[in-house]
């Protein structure tokens, strides 16, 4: 079997210069998660992936930052999806079945596809389809209804659609000869009188088409879609973390926060830099995912750390944490200090977190007070900082 990945869309419906399938969701390319689910699939030999010429360039870089199991090929596709097919199909090796991926559909499980494959080779052509819930009905231009198609009889098609490779080959050639265009594959085959069979859809398997469905790709992501809703399968995909971390105040040091390096007459005592938001984010990371606390894994004892930037450990934290399952979805903290005035700094520590964690910045909240001169941090004998951060569960790569 091979497998072809329409990637033909311009992101007109999405207010976006860039097209949705280079959009990201859940900090990978929607592209890169259509792909990795077909990829997955046991028999596959081959993806082919069409793409409008101006993209293909960034296909590749994307594709040839994971090495693959099967060969990938990006191509460029055709001014219709049809014809973006029907060339993907040209430059594909030969095959008894070819399946066709919206490159816009990055949730459908390989066991839908995997089903969809076994029907195709039992009938000739199958594709995922859902009843229709809504009514739904014929319009006339001036936006007259003008009938209403018997409900049970409609469903949703979705992808991948397969079909035996003659079949969808043949189909598609008659079509270009005819000049007649089909919104998918399963339309071309039936048009040039195939057969075309069904088998359950799924409804998370949807097509990333408006701004919202970004929100909802998150949901299904974090398992909230109502597929995992029993309370073990929610314990299990989401983990919260907390850290928190002192330091004192003294002269001859530099004032690092959030990897900033701020002005001030005192700073932060420590072996590393002291960056006490930094090294409470990183308790929380690892409090998260259960895997001890920050001194554990950078031993004050080891002389390699005397003096180094915590956004290194950060780093390295970050790695730990989806070495052992985990995706950082978001973190907040708050720094006591009574002074200096940390307001201008703070986007800046947002950024250099966001960067260390390799998350979106909109992920990272840093918010400060002061202790209205109650306390250690209010009579300026320290700074301290407070973080939870949420983790869920990572994908099975
Ligand atoms: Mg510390």
């Amino acid at each position: 079997m091979v497998a072809v990945i329409a990637a033909g869309g311009s992101g007109a419906r999405m207010n976006s210069a860039r097209p949705k399938q280079f959009l990201e969701i859940g900090g990978k390319p929607v592209l890169l998660r259509a792909l990795e689910k077909v990829a997955a699939i046991r028999n596959v030999r081959q993806v082919v992936i069409a793409l409008p010429r101006a993209h293909v360039a960034e296909a590749r870089a994307i594709v040839g930052k994971t090495r693959w199991r099967v060969p990938v090929l990006c191509v460029q596709g055709g001014p219709t999806r049809q014809e973006s097919v029907r060339r993907a199909i040209g430059r594909a090796a030969a095959a008894d079945l070819i399946l066709v991926h919206d490159a816009v559909r990055p949730f459908c499980e390989t066991s839908l596809m995997i089903e969809v494959l076994a029907a195709a080779w039992r009938y000739g052509a199958a594709v995922p389809a859902i009843p229709v819930t809504d009514t739904v009905q014929r319009v006339s231009k001036t936006g007259r209804v003008l009938a209403t198609p018997p409900r049970e009889e409609l469903f949703s098609i979705q992808t991948p659609q397969c079909c035996r490779s003659g079949v969808l080959k043949a189909a598609l050639e008659r079509a270009r000869t005819a000049g007649f265009a089909g919104t998918d594959e399963s339309s071309v085959v039936r048009w040039a009188g195939h057969p075309v069979h069904i088998v359950p859809g799924a409804a998370s398997n949807i097509k990333i088409t408006l701004p919202m469905d970004f929100h909802i790709g998150e949901l299904i992501l974090s398992g909230a879609d109502g597929r995992t809703a029993s309370p073990q399968r929610e314990a299990a995909v989401q983990r919260i973390g907390h850290g928190i971390d002192y330091h004192t105040l003294v002269e001859g040091r530099p004032l690092v926060l959030g990897g900033v390096r701020i002005p001030f007459e005192k700073g932060l005592q420590g072996h590393s830099d002291a960056d006490a938001l930094t090294h409470a984010v990183c308790d929380a990371l690892l409090g998260g995912a259960a895997l001890g606390d920050i001194g554990k894994h950078f031993p004050d004892s080891e002389p390699a750390h005397r003096n180094r930037p915590s956004l290194e450990f950060l780093r390295e934290v970050r790695s730990k944490v989806e070495e052992a399952g985990w995706r950082i979805q978001n973190v907040d903290t708050t720094i006591l200090a009574q002074r200096p005035r940390l307001s201008p700094f703070m986007e800046q520590m947002r950024a250099n977190l966001a960067e260390a964690m390799q998350v979106p910045q909109l992920c990272v909240s840093v918010k400060a007070t002061t202790t209205e001169g109650m306390n250690s941090e209010g009579r300026g004998e320290g700074i301290s900082a407070q973080a939870v951060a949420l983790l869920v569960r990572a994908e099975p790569a």
